[in-house]
């Protein structure tokens, strides 16, 4: 049993980043709207994820780290439709088998909060009284010690601790009602408020990627044909310092597309500049029925069931916003 969990841990967990984004995402699944995210040593030593969620009941704690005994999907037509982000009930008896992982979480009707702890061992934890306010927190210690083969894969703390910046700036933009605040080896990192107007926005914008990119781009707002595009493009005179700015939300997540991707890039180039990419982070509401976000578990891909019907709109809207800029 343990062995199967160190094993689909292999799926799951490749780095702190992976473990970093099914912490969060189980968070934002909870109903947070702040989350914590401590560091130590690029997430090797500890990944610590506070959230202010619904919590975990005492009697469902040593069961979140067993397999498949994820509360979200309740039958297979549901495992269709997922609307939450989960993977199945596999991530944290995964985390919890490659780690020192201790679980504390308190729920609303609860007096005080129960904490379970596990080192890497297959025996149930039993629950323990604990200090914690309504919310869960994650403490992930020594990912990989007792995998040393993968801990060699390991690689310096300020490349895991890129990898985890990147994919909290991902979050971060697909999620302008959530605050995250980000602290390595005891000093802040990443600190952003929850946005709820234009301003609010903008200004979180300009955190995440850069005051230059907010104050050079174009705002886009457009709606028709049922699908609503929204966001930021950057101008010809934005340029910038990321290799690769180019952000797309659709519905909620931050996903790559590549015909999607295709027709931002030809609409750019055929107004602007045919010989440059674009820099931008534009959000697309399309009705969750004409998309399949569960193309691939770790849910960077999406497949439209109307792929022409987004493209064209992608172009023409797009097109149609730039020209007002045409240099
Ligand atoms: P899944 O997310 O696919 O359900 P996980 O292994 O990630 O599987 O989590 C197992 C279960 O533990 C979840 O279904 C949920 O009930 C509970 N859980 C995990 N993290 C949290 C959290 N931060 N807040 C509330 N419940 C959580
Ligand atoms: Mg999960």
């Amino acid at each position: 049993e343990q062995l199967i969990n160190q094993i689909a841990a292999g799926e799951v967990v490749e780095r702190p980043a992976s473990v970093v984004k099914e912490l969060v995402e189980n968070s934002l699944d909870a109903g947070a709207d702040r989350i914590d995210v401590d560091l130590e040593t690029g997430g090797k030593r500890l990944i610590r994820i506070r959230d202010n969620g619904q919590g975990i009941p005492r009697e469902q704690l040593a069961l979140a780290l067993s397999r498949h005994a994820t509360s979200k999907i309740g039958s297979l037509d549901e495992l269709e439709r997922v609307g939450s982000l989960g993977f199945r009930g596999e991530a944290l008896p995964s985390i919890a088998s490659v780690s020192r992982l201790r679980l504390t979480s308190r729920v609303r009707a609860d007096e005080h909060a129960w904490q379970v702890e596990t080192d890497g061992d297959e025996v149930p934890p039993e629950p323990a009284p604990a200090a914690h306010p309504e919310g869960t927190t994650v403490e992930v210690r020594d990912l990989f010690f007792n995998t040393p083969g993968r801990r060699k894969f390991l690689k310096a703390d300020r490349t895991e601790l890129g990898h985890i910046q990147e994919l909290i700036r991902r979050l971060a933009l697909a999620r302008f009602d959530v605050s995250i605040h980000v602290r390595h080896n005891d000093k802040p990192g990443l600190q952003v408020a929850a946005a709820r107007d234009q301003d609010a926005a903008e200004e979180r914008l300009a955190r995440l990627l850069g005051r230059g990119f907010v104050e050079q781009s174009l705002r886009v707002d457009v709606e028709a044909a049922g699908l609503a595009l929204r966001g930021w493009v950057a101008l010809p005179t934005f340029s910038r310092t990321t290799a690769d700015l180019q952000y797309l939300v659709v519905n909620g997540r931050v996903v790559r597309d590549r015909m999607a991707s295709h027709a931002i890039r030809r609409a750019y180039q055929d107004v602007l500049y045919k010989d440059r990419y674009p820099a931008y982070v534009l959000y697309m509401d399309v009705d969750p029925g004409q998309v399949d976000v569960n193309v691939h578990p770790a849910k960077h891909e999406v497949r439209f069931r109307d792929g022409r019907l987004i493209y064209d709109f992608l172009f023409r809207h797009l097109r149609q916003a730039l020209e007002s800029v045409r240099p």
